[in-house]
């Protein structure tokens, strides 16, 4: 992608629109490299997104330290949580490309607050066929860390 397309693809980032204060939002953190605001359609009161101010589409090409900064501001914004709102724990989630329900191409992780009999239910698990496990785990560590769409930086 040229400079000039770059540009214009993020320009067009709802989340960068909100770092740069161009959409508004209601910021509940915010430091050098991350920043933390209400969601607009929250799972539970305080729901909260945490993003690096630079566009990253994914986990596959964020920088390790940008990473770190933002896993660091969801530790602070969970703490905030616990205290400001009262509650014992809250679910972190990250929706890691479009086939796992991310819909903002900006990398973001999920910080929802939960209550005792909120009625929030995780997903279903199932089971291991014998050697399933086996075969899966041996898939796994033998892929290539770097083959991961060819860009981690791992
Ligand atoms: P995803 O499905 O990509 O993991 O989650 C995107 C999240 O962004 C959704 O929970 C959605 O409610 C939230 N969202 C989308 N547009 C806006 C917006 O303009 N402002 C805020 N604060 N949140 C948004
Ligand atoms: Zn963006």
């Amino acid at each position: 992608m040229t400079r000039k397309k770059l540009k214009i693809y993020f320009m067009s980032c709802i989340f960068c629109k909100i770092v740069s204060g161009e959409i508004p939002s209601y910021k509940v953190y915010e430091d050098e490299y991350t920043l933390a605001f209400l969601d607009i359609a929250p799972v539970n009161y305080g729901h909260t997104l945490v993003i690096p101010k630079k566009h990253y589409e994914n986990l596959e090409i964020i920088s390790d330290k940008e990473l770190c900064r933002v896993i660091m501001a969801v530790k602070k914004v969970g703490q905030a949580i616990i205290v400001g709102l009262d509650v014992a724990g809250y679910n972190v989630t990250a929706n890691n490309n479009p086939i796992a329900g991310q819909i903002v191409l900006h990398i973001h992780f999920h910080v929802i607050p939960r209550k005792k009999g909120d009625g929030l239910h995780l997903w279903p698990q199932g089971k291991y066929r014998d050697g399933e496990a086996e075969e899966t785990a041996k898939k796994i560590i033998t892929a290539k860390r770097d083959s991961v769409h060819g860009k981690s930086k791992i």
